[in-house]
């Protein structure tokens, strides 16, 4: 399937291009910081669309809904691991907590365009980097795990400092995920079942999405072994659709297997003392609306009747 052009044909970049249409357009409102953008109505409802369609796929999963603020405890992001693996996409939260002398001071240094985050001390939060982050501490506080394990379902924005002119890729966007934690039998069949599901919701949306194994943007040189080896182990997928390139596609839905990591980390327990897996879907909302919006074209009402009725079923 090839991509349909995009409009502004002198852009020599076709990401910058359908930035620059989508903001045309008025789907997208920029800001003036690559990666940061306001969302339109109509955008909007494909959003909801998608969330409602989401929902509608995990209907009698029996997952325990859960919505946090897009702030996490520093406490439990160093404890994540988070800062080991992807310190250039964290973002800190800081806070003034001085007295009125270096509040001047500080309004002094930002007068003259000096660096004034000195006067500025860590916050108790800092931005979430993933929807599920959150959840772990949560179910660890709770005690051992049921037998039949944790289902949840998270729905928040999320910061990744990596701004770039791709619309797809943006410093606030949102992740709509299923999190399971239990044992290898029940995180075996979670990922069985999403990887049809995922599949069986692209092709409704008429994208032309591949499901592919894939690996994190880890950091560093020790970050490369951690891909290959996340790589080897098949423990990420990736639904990829092409939006701003045919030859370099878009990962619009992850399907992460993070084996015992985060029941080791807070720890977590199944009822028998054993450590539990986990593993998550991952829906990125905003890149799923792009992919829509560049396939079947701007106005959703002359969308095909299929991908309608996916997202806004009659009732
Ligand atoms: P990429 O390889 O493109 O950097 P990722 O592997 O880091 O993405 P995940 O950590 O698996 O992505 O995040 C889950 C989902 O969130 C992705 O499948 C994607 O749809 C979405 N997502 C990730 N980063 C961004 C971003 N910067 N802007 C918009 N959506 C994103
Ligand atoms: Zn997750």
């Amino acid at each position: 399937m090839t991509l349909p052009p995009v409009s502004a044909t002198t852009t020599p970049d076709p990401a910058l291009a359908y930035r620059d249409d989508l903001i045309a357009a008025g789907l997208l409102i920029p800001t003036g910081v690559d990666g940061l953008y306001g969302r339109s109505a109509l955008f909007e409802s494909v959003v909801t669309g998608l969330d409602d369609a989401v929902t509608r796929m995990a209907a009698g999963d029996g997952a325990e809904v859960m919505r946090f603020p897009p702030l996490l405890t520093r406490e439990a992001f160093i404890a994540s691991g988070y800062l080991k693996g992807f310190p250039h996409l964290a973002g800190t939260v800081h806070s003034f907590c001085g007295n009125e002398a270096e509040h001047h001071r500080m309004l002094a240094a930002i007068d003259r365009g000096e660096d004034w985050s000195q006067h500025e001390r860590p916050a108790d939060v800092v931005l979430t980097p993933a929807a599920c982050y959150p959840i772990y501490p949560v179910i660890a506080g709770r005690g051992k795990l049921p037998d039949q394990g944790a289902l949840v379902d998270v729905f928040s924005y999320c910061f990744r400092h990596e701004p770039s002119v791709d619309p797809c890729r943006m410093q606030m966007f949102r992740m709509r995920e299923n999190v399971r934690i239990g044992s290898a039998g029940h995180v075996q069949t979670f990922r069985d079942t999403w990887r049809g599901r995922i599949l069986g919701f692209v092709e409704r949306l008429a994208l032309p999405g591949a499901l592919d194994v894939a690996n994190d943007p880890f950091f560093g040189r020790a970050g490369k072994l951690m891909a290959e080896g996340q790589r080897d182990q098949q423990l990420k997928f990736e639904i990829l659709i092409p939006v701003t390139s045919e030859s370099n596609p878009t990962a619009c839905i992850s399907l992460n297997y993070h084996i015992t990591h985060f029941g080791e980390i807070w720890p977590l327990r199944m009822a028998d003392g054993e450590l539990p897996h986990s593993s998550c879907v991952a829906f990125g909302i905003e890149r799923l609306t792009l992919a829509l919006f560049r396939h079947h074209g701007f106005d959703p009402a002359t969308w095909p009747a299929g991908v309608r009725a996916e997202l806004w079923p009659s009732p």
